[in-house]
């Protein structure tokens, strides 16, 4: 086998793991890079495949994209978080893309709200633990735990050559048992393991676990005297489920946006435990744009249904002390902040997102700052600690460590000595 990392041996993102046996070439990943190589500023994709090669967004892999000869057998997404699957809309016409089914569920999900991003053209659903032929290679999805829906690590086999490409993963997540099953059964049968590394800068860093957080949203929700409003994304289904049962235990009201109950019904395919814009103790807010996508993209139905549940910003206003507001950062702070005019500085605001959103926040921060509130943070990374990660090295035994999805590649040198640290476009034979 012979392995290319087409992006990601230096950087978080924009990850794109090109895998070939004789003639046959698969993808693991084609993602959106966090920034455009060599500047500062994020990648805007409303552009040509020509356009894109030229700035580096896209990575230069042939045979892959519309308007060349299609080359690849197959481009296997290892979740769908953008920067692993965000460029999947470029493959062309003629390449099957594949991912698990919740990640085409939440592709699904997110197509009203995104009304200008082209649709990936040849989908397929790749199944988990049930091996996929493409030629001389064989990929396995096996499940694992992490900030995004039904994510998965990709073992690809040819002539009796395993390799295993981690994608991104946990072992502290509300599936982080799967990281203990991974060990167990791919034991000392891995030659070459592609292993992200995005934590690897804060080594001494232990991450709360996601069940650790519930009893902390509790306090939160107990002491409030007005509204919660806490800030995280719809998709971190692990977080949505903690501040559920949070506010179900402390008897709050919960009260999400259309788009979260749209995702969230999107994705009841992969658990029913999920919560639902229609139980009990949960309320929904129907912001007009919202409900203005979700008609134009054919889901009517669904806003009419959800009627009976909707909770105006009056409603809210006057039960204040029992509502948990889930809210994303965006021009809508402005209507709370409308309603409430000067009780604005009893809300008590949670960031449960990364940290780093929160420096580049435009909404969220002027708001804390203008009516003195402390915003409280509580989130756990999508990501394994280097502790964990030392963990999978040394439990799986493989030959090989190659480094993706991190920063500080060389850490990994200095603790394991079979570490190859190739650069981007780099021919291995593994
Ligand atoms: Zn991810």
């Amino acid at each position: 086998m012979n392995l290319t990392i087409h992006r990601g041996t230096r950087q978080i993102g924009g990850s794109c793991v090109e895998v070939r046996s004789g003639s046959d070439r698969i993808l693991l990943d084609l993602g959106l890079p966090l920034t455009v190589p060599g500047a500062d500023e994020p990648p805007a994709t409303e552009q040509s495949v020509q356009a894109l090669l030229t700035s580096g967004v896209l990575p230069r892999v042939t045979g892959v994209y519309a308007g060349e000869k299609p080359e690849v057998r197959a481009v296997i997404m290892s979740h769908v978080h953008q920067d692993h699957m965000g460029l999947a809309h470029f493959v062309h016409a003629d390449i099957a893309v594949y991912a698990t089914e919740g990640a085409w569920a939440l592709t699904e999900a997110l197509a009203p709200f995104l009304p200008l991003r082209k649709a990936i053209a040849n989908r397929r659903t790749l199944p988990l633990r049930t091996p996929q032929r493409f030629g001389s290679l064989a990929v396995t999805a096996i499940p694992v735990d992490h900030s995004a829906p039904d994510a998965a690590a990709l073992l690809v086999e040819s002539n009796g050559k395993r390799l295993l490409y981690t994608g991104d993963l946990r072992a502290h997540g509300r599936k982080g048992y799967l990281y203990g099953n991974l060990i167990r059964d791919l034991a000392g049968t891995i030659d070459t393991l592609v292993v992200e590394g995005t934590t690897i800068g804060r080594p001494d860093h232990e991450p709360e676990t996601e069940q650790s957080l519930e009893p902390a949203f509790m306090r939160l929700f107990s002491r409030q005297r007005h509204m919660t409003l806490i800030f995280c994304s719809a998709q971190n289904l692990d977080r949505i489920v903690t501040v559920y049962r949070a506010a179900k235990r402390t008897q709050k009201t919960l009260v999400i946006d259309l788009y979260t109950a749209f995702t969230l019904n999107k994705l009841t395919c992969l658990s029913d435990s999920l919560p639902q814009w229609d139980w009990p103790e949960i309320r929904m807010v129907p912001w007009g744009y919202q409900q203005l996508r979700l008609n134009e993209a054919g889901h009517a139905a669904f806003v009419e249904s959800s009627k009976p549940k909707w909770i105006g910003k009056k409603e809210m206003h006057a039960h204040a002390g029992g509502i948990v507001l889930l809210m994303r950062s965006n021009r809508k702070m402005a209507d709370i902040e409308s309603e409430l005019g000067d009780e604005s500085r009893l809300v008590q605001v949670v960031w449960s997102m990364w940290e780093g959103y929160w420096a580049e926040d435009k909404y969220v921060r002027p708001f804390c700052e203008t009516y003195g509130i402390k915003r409280d943070y509580l989130h756990t990374s999508g990501h394994a600690s280097w502790s964990d990660l030392k963990r999978l090295i040394e439990g799986l035994r493989p030959a090989t460590v190659i480094p993706i999805h991190t920063e500080h590649a060389a850490v990994f040198a200095q603790h394991f000595s079979n570490v190859l640290l190739p650069a981007d476009g780099d021919s291995l034979s593994v």
